[in-house]
């Protein structure tokens, strides 16, 4: 037997029950795809019924405000996903009647739709016949072949991707990916894998030469950068909070928040701001390639600095607006 028939039998007898696996509605799939990129698929399933009730197709998703989407998005992180969902649905609308082309390779021609997204609403929704690699197919495969290119390199993923194809061919292309993505997260996990209850045990040139532990390789990634910001609060006493919406592209983009600078590392040291005010509590927030140092200082007259354009508000209406999650943050560690 096959590797793609070894796959899709065990898919049939032991894959998991996901609430966006009952559906073949590309809509739905591709919202659920979207969430998963960056969330356990715990906290993914919450956003996942909210996002569908709210925006239940492209039309509603299409027409709402990208202030509304975001705030959908909140606590979420990646706020460019739910940018790029909004201006897809538009595209998607203006270009396509509304409805999904069928063939990843028109797909993926959408705002924020890459290779990977794609061939799965594709294979998920449209059964085309390619394999869909997540980080969980891309460990799997490195180990059943035995191959230790590094993962994170695109020359690897395109190979790969053409072996994958070869597997789906003459398989049912959704059982086939859901089941491999199954086993890579349950089965062939990073430290542990059970090789001994793995369909592909026969298959497999890792456990045959005893390099489970030695695959997927990947090379060392370059230093972090570090960014250091200093966020200011009015004193308790001022019942206004002044916010300002940042700008669409880049970090956090559209989302809101509450006075900012960026410093150097001497001062940010010190605890010290170059506007004064008391030191209320710092914190690390991480993001995919930037780690943020972040201060937080109350400010006596903040209301009367140009922040560029404010609105103040009241704390009760601090849950109308979308803030970042390291915004949030700075609620919860004070008393906002
Ligand atoms: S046999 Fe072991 S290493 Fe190979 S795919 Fe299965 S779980 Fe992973």
């Amino acid at each position: 037997m096959g590797i793609g028939s070894k796959v899709e039998e065990w898919y049939h007898q032991n894959g998991r029950q996901l609430p966006w696996r009952d559906t073949y509605d590309p809509y739905q799939i591709w919202i659920a795809e979207v969430i998963l990129q960056q969330t356990r698929i715990e906290q993914g399933v919450g956003y996942f019924y909210k996002f569908i009730e709210r925006f239940p197709n492209v039309q509603e998703l299409a027409s709402a405000e990208l202030d509304e989407v975001l705030k959908y998005w909140e606590g979420l992180g990646y706020y460019s996903r739910a940018r790029n969902l909004h201006a897809a649905a538009g595209q998607l609308v203006d270009q396509y009647a509304g409805n999904f082309p069928e063939h990843h390779s028109e797909l993926v021609k959408l705002k924020g739709i890459g290779p990977y997204t794609s061939r799965a609403i594709g294979s998920f929704a449209f059964a085309n016949p390619t394999g869909v690699i997540d980080g969980n197919v891309l460990r799997v495969m490195s180990r059943v072949l035995g191959d230790s290119s590094p993962i994170n390199q695109q020359k690897t993923r395109k190979n790969f991707q053409e072996i994958i194809d070869q597997w789906v061919e003459g398989q049912n292309s959704r059982a086939f990916n859901h089941g491999i993505m199954d086993i890579g997260a349950t089965i062939c996990t990073p430290r542990k894998p059970g090789c001994m209850i793995c369909p592909l045990v026969g298959s497999c040139v890792a456990y045959d030469k005893g390099l489970t532990q030695l695959l997927p390789y990947k090379e060392k990634k370059l230093k972090r950068s570090q960014k250091y910001l200093q966020f200011f609060l009015p004193e308790p006493t001022i019942p206004k909070l002044p916010i300002r919406q940042r700008p669409k592209e880049g970090i956090w983009g559209g989302l809101w928040e509450i006075p900012n600078v960026e410093v150097d590392l001497e001062l940010w040291k010190k605890k010290e701001s170059s506007y004064g005010g008391n030191y209320l509590t710092e914190f690390k927030h991480i993001l995919t390639h930037l780690d943020l140092h972040i201060q937080v200082f109350e400010l006596k007259g903040i209301e009367k600095i140009d922040w560029g354009e404010v609105q103040f508000i009241s704390k009760e209406e601090i849950p109308k607006f979308a803030f970042s999650k390291a915004v949030l943050k700075i609620f919860d560690k004070t008393v906002y």
